[in-house]
């Protein structure tokens, strides 16, 4: 089977690695280099606590895969599973958390919700005021620099073909398949999978599949190295959908994201900026989390164009209009946990036609008629 694979974030890079692993022809095109969307910009949170429940699955395969990166691909990407620490600081975020902690252990996530005597214990400096904590001891972080890479690396081992710095413009459907005009040539194929990311709407709406969705940018930063002392990712339980999350690479820096407004993209050309105006509202924001980040320097900061669906889950699975289409887009802020395993369903789908992870909440004729479905959590 020939596959076009239409923008090479990590959603069209994992896609193509395992669709070359199914034996199919791989092509994946690429306006810019791979990675260099949102995924580069990702604070790299590999996390499932707070997700929707039926999104587990989907998050539980992908995991086993982070955990198995480095061998499949033959470099290390930095996934290191060091925990996911969510703090509380007040009855609303207990009664979140508590809430979460119960509903999603049916689904085969266990977080422990920890005393603040353990907290104090073996994470020192982190949320002195803190009432409560939970602990998702399997989640962690990967390296949003080294992911899509690594992947359309691996994919070119086995034969896809990736090809950068090119745009896809129109598409026409054939009798057997799509014909795509890009900037370097036309090029045609059986099947077509979108993986456009923010993007992703305006092909699908070329193909009568109008989904309702947002360019935005969650602002990020990073400090100064410090010695390293922070191991897992730390965020909260806010109860009220307020966020901020921060982690401590090896190398010492301190990387933060949330407690200020993501900023509206225009989708051309889809630069996202960081606000330096609401720098210290973010880092108040995170004083809470740790204390120590008051005397710190801030050394950058920077955005990243992330499409928000409406109801802020993904679109993922065949298209309801055109045979041979395919949609994986639109990962309202928590695609980067979810990446690995977005590849290998999306392969399997198109490589044998069947999954078992289940995607019915993804369907992107959830949107047919102008229906809006109820938005669900799309933190990091
Ligand atoms: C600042 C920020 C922080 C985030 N933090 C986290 C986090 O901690 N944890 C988490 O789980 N998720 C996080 N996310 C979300 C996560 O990074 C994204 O959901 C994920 O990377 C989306 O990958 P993608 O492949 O769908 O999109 P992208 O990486 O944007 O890739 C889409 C690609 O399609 C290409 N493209 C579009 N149109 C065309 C065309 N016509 N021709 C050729 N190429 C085209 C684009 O150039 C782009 O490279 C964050 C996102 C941002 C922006």
């Amino acid at each position: 089977m020939d596959v076009v694979i239409l923008g090479g974030g990590l959603m069209g890079t994992a896609s193509a690695y395992f669709l070359a692993r199914h034996g199919c022809k791989v092509t994946l095109v690429e306006r810019n280099r791979v990675g260099s969307g949102a995924t580069v910009a990702s604070f790299g949170n590999i996390r499932r606590s707070g997700r929707y429940l039926p999104q587990l699955p989907l998050a539980h395969r992908s995991l086993a895969l982070w955990r198995q990166a480095e061998a499949m691909l033959g470099q290390d990407v930095e996934f290191r599973a060091t925990g996911h620490l969510r703090l509380v600081f007040g009855q609303n975020g207990l009664a979140a958390m508590r809430g979460f902690i119960e509903a999603a252990r049916p689904w085969g996530l266990a977080l422990d919700e920890l005393e603040m005597r353990d907290v104090r214990g073996r994470f020192p400096g982190l949320g002195p005021d803190a009432i409560g904590a939970s602990l998702s001891p399997d989640d962690g972080s990967g390296n949003p620099r080294l992911i899509a890479p690594a992947f359309a690396a691996a994919a070119g081992r086995l034969g896809a073909r990736i090809i950068e710095q090119v745009a896809v413009g129109a598409i026409r459907k054939t009798g057997s398949g799509f014909h795509m005009e890009t900037s370097g040539g036309s090029i045609g194929a059986e099947v077509l999978l979108n993986t456009a990311g923010a993007w992703g709407a305006q092909i699908a709406a070329q193909f009568g599949e109008p989904v309702p969705i947002e360019a935005r940018g969650p602002q990020m930063g990073v400090t100064e190295p410090l010695p390293h002392r922070i191991l897992p990712v730390v965020g909260v339980w806010s109860g009220d959908g307020a966020e901020g999350y921060l982690r401590q690479v090896e190398r010492g820096n301190i990387v933060f994201g949330g407690g200020v407004e993501r900023s509206q993209v225009t989708l051309d050309p889809g630069h996202a900026k960081a606000n330096p105006a609401s720098l210290s509202q973010q880092l108040r924001s995170l004083l809470p989390l740790l204390p120590a980040l008051a005397k710190t320097a801030v050394i950058r900061t920077w955005s990243g164009c992330e499409g928000y669906v409406a109801d802020g889950l993904p679109v993922m699975g065949p298209s309801a209009t055109t045979s041979g289409l395919f949609h994986a887009f639109g990962f309202s802020g928590h695609g980067f946990q979810l990446g690995p395993g977005v590849g290998d369903v999306m392969a399997e789908l198109i490589a044998t036609g069947h999954t078992e992870t289940p995607l019915h909440d993804f369907r992107i004729e959830r949107f047919a008629n102008g229906q809006r479905p109820r938005l669900s959590s799309g933190m990091h």
